[in-house]
C-alpha cells in the first residue's frame, strides 16, 4: 500500500525535525512492507520568501490531494514585523481551515524514564489525550467594542451548536475506544449556557457508547486535578478555549515541549500532524532540536489516518526504548543532537 504524504517542513528547526522523521518513516515502511511518497510544499516564512504569501494555493491543493500532511514548524524573527495576514502563522490557520480540521488531538504523556523532568514532586507516569474543539467557541464568536453606561466595553461570545459538540464528542469517544475507554468532558456548566448544552450533548453521546466510562468535570477543578493526579485522566474532551489552556498546562508536566506531538482532524481520515512546539529560532541551524515530537506525530498519522497500528506501535516503542536506555537531547538534560537521537530510535525499529 502506498500513502501520499504532503510535507510542510517550514522554518527554523522545521526542516531538521521533518527530515529526521522521514528516516523513521522509511525504516517502518521497509519493516512493514508499506511505501510512502513525500511531496514537499512551501508554507510559512519560506513560502513568504519565495512567493510573497505564507500559504500558496499550490500548497493547499497539494495538501488536499494527499493522504495526510506532516508539518514541522513555521515562523521566526525575520517575518515578525509583517502584517498579521502575511505572517507565517497565518499559513497555519489557513491550512487548518482549508482542510476543515475541527478536532485538535494532543497526547500528553509522561514517560517513566522522564519522571525526574516533571515539575511535580511525586507523580506516576501518565498518558492522557486532550481532544480540543478547534473551530468554534469564543475564539470564533461575535466580538466587538461598544459604549456602555460606564464608558467603553468589550465583549466576546461563546457559541456552540449541537452539531459542533457532537462531532468533537464522537472523536473523543472513538479515541477512548482505542485506549483505556475513559472520557472526561470538561466544561463550566455551573455558569455557562454553552457548557450546559455541551454537557447535554455529551450525555446523549455517552449513552451511545456504553462501554466507555464517562464523567464530567468543571474546568476549574480540572485545572487542579491535572496537577494533583494527572494519571486519573485518559481522554479529555473540551471546548476551544478550555482546551487551549489545559493542554498547555498539561504539556508542562512531561519534561519538554520537544516531546509533544499533535494531530488535527476533520470529517475525513486526512489529518495534519505536527509537533506542538514552534520553529525554535534560538537553536535553528545547530542540529540540536529534539525530533521526538515530530516522530510521534508521524506515529499518530500512521495510527489515525492510515490504520497502521502496528507500525505506529513500533515507532512509539522505539522512542520509549531510546529514553529508557538513557539517551537524551539537550532539552531533556542530555547531549545528543538531532541526528544522534534519530540514529538511536532507528536502531530500535
Ligand atoms: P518555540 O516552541 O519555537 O520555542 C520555545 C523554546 O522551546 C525555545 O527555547 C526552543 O529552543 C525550545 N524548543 C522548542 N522546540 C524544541 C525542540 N524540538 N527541541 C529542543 N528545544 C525546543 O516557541 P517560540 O520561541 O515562542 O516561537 C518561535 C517561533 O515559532 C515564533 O515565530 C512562533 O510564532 C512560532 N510558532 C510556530 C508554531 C507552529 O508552527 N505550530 C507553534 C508555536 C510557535
Amino acid at each position: 500500500m502506498n500513502y501520499k504524504i504532503a510535507l510542510l517542513k517550514g522554518d527554523g528547526i522545521g526542516p531538521d525535525i521533518v527530515d529526521s522523521t522521514l528516516s523513521v518513516l522509511d525504516k517502518v515502511a521497509a519493516r512493514f512492507g508499506i511505501t510512502f511518497t513525500y511531496t514537499p510544499y512551501l508554507m510559512g516564512g519560506c513560502a513568504i520568501d519565495e512567493t510573497g504569501v505564507p500559504l500558496p494555493e499550490e500548497t493547499i491543493k497539494g495538501c488536499l490531494e494527499s493522504d495526510s500532511v506532516l508539518l514541522g514548524a513555521v515562523g521566526g524573527p525575520k517575518w515578525e514585523t509583517l502584517p498579521g495576514h502575511l505572517r507565517p502563522e497565518a499559513g497555519l490557520l489557513g491550512i487548518r481551515k482549508a482542510m476543515g480540521l475541527y478536532a485538535n488531538i494532543r497526547p500528553v504523556r509522561l514517560y517513566s524514564a522522564l519522571r525526574e523532568r516533571c515539575p511535580l514532586r511525586s507523580v506516576e507516569a501518565f498518558d492522557i489525550v486532550i481532544v480540543r474543539e478547534l473551530t468554534g467557541g469564543i475564539y470564533f464568536g461575535e466580538r466587538g467594542r461598544r459604549q456602555g453606561a460606564n464608558g467603553e466595553e468589550a465583549y466576546d461570545t461563546e457559541c456552540y451548536s449541537t452539531t459542533e459538540i457532537e462531532r468533537i464528542g464522537r472523536v473523543a469517544f472513538e479515541m477512548a475506544g482505542m485506549r483505556s475507554k475513559r472520557v472526561t468532558s470538561i466544561d463550566k456548566a455551573n455558569v455557562l449556557e454553552s457548557s450546559r448544552l455541551w454537557r447535554e450533548v455529551m450525555h446523549r453521546l455517552a449513552a451511545e457508547y456504553p462501554d466507555i466510562d464517562y464523567s464530567d468535570m468543571l474546568v476549574d477543578n480540572a485545572a487542579m486535578q491535572l496537577i494533583k493526579n494527572p494519571a486519573q485522566f485518559d481522554v479529555i474532551v473540551t471546548s476551544n478555549m478550555f482546551g487551549d489552556i489545559l493542554s498547555d498546562e498539561a504539556s508542562q508536566l512531561t519534561g519538554s515541549i520537544g516531546m509533544l506531538p499533535s494531530s488535527s482532524l476533520g470529517g475525513t481520515k486526512r489529518g495534519l500532524y505536527e509537533p506542538i512546539h514552534g520553529s525554535a529560532p534560538d537553536i535553528a541551524g545547530t542540529r540540536t532540536a529534539n525530533p521526538i515530537a515530530t516522530i510521534l506525530s508521524a506515529a499518530m498519522m500512521l495510527r489515525y489516518s492510515f490504520n497502521l497500528a502496528e507500525a505506529a506501535d513500533a515507532i512509539e516503542r522505539a522512542v520509549e526504548g531510546t529514553l529508557d536506555a538513557g539517551y537524551r537531547t539537550r532539552d531533556l538534560g542530555g547531549t545528543l543532537g538531532t541526528d544522534e537521537i534519530t540514529a538511536k530510535i532507528l536502531e530500535l525499529i
